[in-house]
């Protein structure tokens, strides 16, 4: 059953800016018949993310999408989190080398950062939030977490992707996650789970029509 109050909406802002995250919700949800439009159909602007958990930035993105599009709104936050570095990048994957790093600079201080830990130590995990709001002052936010266990190799494999996955080994597989064909990493990956997660408690069913 949906949950009272919540129902799946017609039209929904994805608030974020990132090409590849993007394309990956938007094959998730194409089956849902729902209109999505992103958040720079609204706005450039991004909110600051000021959170210390991934829950907490979800829910700031999503408001903020929500405010500015006047649709219900859904925003992911996610990242790397790696075991040999206390969690590190973590919350500041996006920025881990600096705030205008990019994926290659974010990847060379990873190798950097984990240079001479041995395979075995080298265990990490993709983690996801997902939030819907309603209204941007909604009380009930309805918010999915998952996992994508893995580990970080040496040197940088694959093209598919984006972000650390040249870098992170799935768990269970030799590949990389940027060998991964996009709708097999949908598939497995902690943002489609979280995702699908969230639009079957939307929905009330199992995730799949
Ligand atoms: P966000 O946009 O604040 O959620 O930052 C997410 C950051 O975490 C991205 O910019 C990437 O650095 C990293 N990240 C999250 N999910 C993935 C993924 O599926 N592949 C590769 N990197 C990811």
């Amino acid at each position: 059953m949906t949950a009272r109050g919540h129902a799946f909406p017609a039209r929904v802002v994805l608030a974020t800016g990132n090409p590849g995250k993007l394309r990956e919700m938007r094959a998730i949800l194409a089956p849902w018949h729902v209109e999505v439009l992103p958040i720079s159909d609204f706005t450039q602007e991004a909110p600051a993310e000021t959170g210390l958990s991934f829950v907490e930035n979800a829910i700031l993105k999503a408001r903020f999408a929500a405010e500015i599009s006047g649709l219900p709104a859904i925003a992911d936050d996610s990242g790397l989190e790696v075991d040999a570095l206390h969690g590190a990048p973590g919350v500041y994957s996006a920025r881990y080398a600096g705030a205008s790093a990019d994926d290659a600079a974010n990847n060379a201080k990873l190798l950097h950062e984990l240079a001479g830990v041995p395979a075995e130590r080298r265990t990490a995990r993709y983690r996801c939030a997902m939030a819907y709001l309603r209204w941007p002052v909604d009380p009930a936010p309805i918010v999915c977490q998952a996992t994508w266990e893995g580990s970080i190799v040496e040197v940088p494999r694959g093209s598919g992707g984006f972000g650390y996955d040249p870098l992170f080994r799935v768990e269970g597989s030799d590949r990389t996650a940027a060998e991964f064909a996009p709708d097999d990493k949908n598939r497995v990956s902690h943002r489609g789970q979280a995702l699908r997660a969230l639009v079957a408690a939307l929905a009330g069913g199992p995730g799949e029509r």
